[in-house]
């Protein structure tokens, strides 16, 4: 899954990416890609699940997971599905939605360092601190001098997380106007989905080469070794879910943790 990691300080098109890409798995005359898919994703949600039970066993390392991405980019099916098997009592979502006046009062971080995870914690952000240079600067609600500033803002901030022992991974769902397209109109047509449906996703989707252009700023100025973006083709669902658990699993594996040690003399320790 490394083509889809951002390299620090590389500049990022986003049209160079393919939001249809599924790697290794296509579907050809042998093998049908999705099928096999999902036959790995269901592995990976059982590894996830043993390494949570580790991570918090070991209660040393904490986990952070950013999700950002475009209206209907499938943040909360991602939750979903890679969090499948996870021990509901091991992770904890958090969804920052537009701000409080209490959170307006502080300053913008405020709000998203409550919900760093602590030790043998796995948090998720469902969009994040990077609203503030997102949706922040597409409708102009601070000057250009405030959010620019905060691209350093935010890398020192997540060095200070990551030096305090947090491992952070950021993914940007990466799908297009064509797939958004058809996700919103099945919004309003499947009675089930409309309460999701907002007329504001309209005007917001009138903006998206504005978007584009943010996300390609977030993208360029803060994937660093200790808090990398990746960019996940995330038109087709099982692809971006079976992308995110290997590079989590991965991760997970590479902190190479272990389960604490038990008291003493509990060899011979027969229960009666
Ligand atoms: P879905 O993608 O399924 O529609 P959602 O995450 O969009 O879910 P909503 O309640 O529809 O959930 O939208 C949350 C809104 O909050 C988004 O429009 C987002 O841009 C906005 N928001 C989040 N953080 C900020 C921020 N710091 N400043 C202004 N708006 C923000
Ligand atoms: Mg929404």
């Amino acid at each position: 899954m490394k083509q889809y990691l951002v390299k620090p300080e590389t500049k990022v098109k986003l049209s160079k990416f393919d939001p249809n890409d599924t790697g290794d798995f296509k579907t050809g005359d042998f093998k049908d890609g999705k099928e096999e898919g999902l036959i790995q994703l269901d592995k990976l949600n059982g590894k996830l699940e043993e390494l949570q039970e580790l991570l918090f066993a070991e209660h040393k390392h904490k986990v952070l997971i950013v999700l950002q991405a475009m209206d209907a980019g499938g943040k909360d099916g991602t939750i979903r599905r890679v969090f499948d098997s996870v021990n509901p009592a091991g992770v904890r979502v958090a969804s920052f939605k537009a701000p409080t006046a209490e959170e307006l009062d502080h300053d913008y971080l405020w709000r998203i360092h409550k919900q760093a995870p602590g030790k043998g914690e796995m948090v998720i952000f469902n969009r994040s601190h990077y609203e503030d240079v997102l949706v922040v600067r597409v409708h102009n609600y601070v000057q250009p001098e405030v959010w620019k500033k905060r691209f350093d803002q935010i890398n020192e901030f997540e060095r200070m997380l990551a030096e305090s022992g947090t491992t952070i991974l950021k993914f940007y769902l990466h799908i297009d106007m064509d797939e958004q397209k058809e996700r919103l109109q099945a919004r309003l047509d499947d009675p089930t989905k409309r309460w999701k449906f907002r007329l504001g996703d309209l005007e917001e989707r009138k903006l998206w080469s504005n978007y584009m252009e943010a996300f390609e700023d977030v993208l360029s100025k803060t994937s660093t070794d200790h808090a990398p973006w990746y960019v996940i083709p995330a038109n087709r669902k099982w692809f971006r879910d079976l992308a995110i658990s290997t590079v989590l699993v991965d991760t997970l594996e590479g902190l190479k943790m272990k389960y604490p040690e038990s008291e003493e003399n509990l060899d011979g320790v027969v229960i009666e």
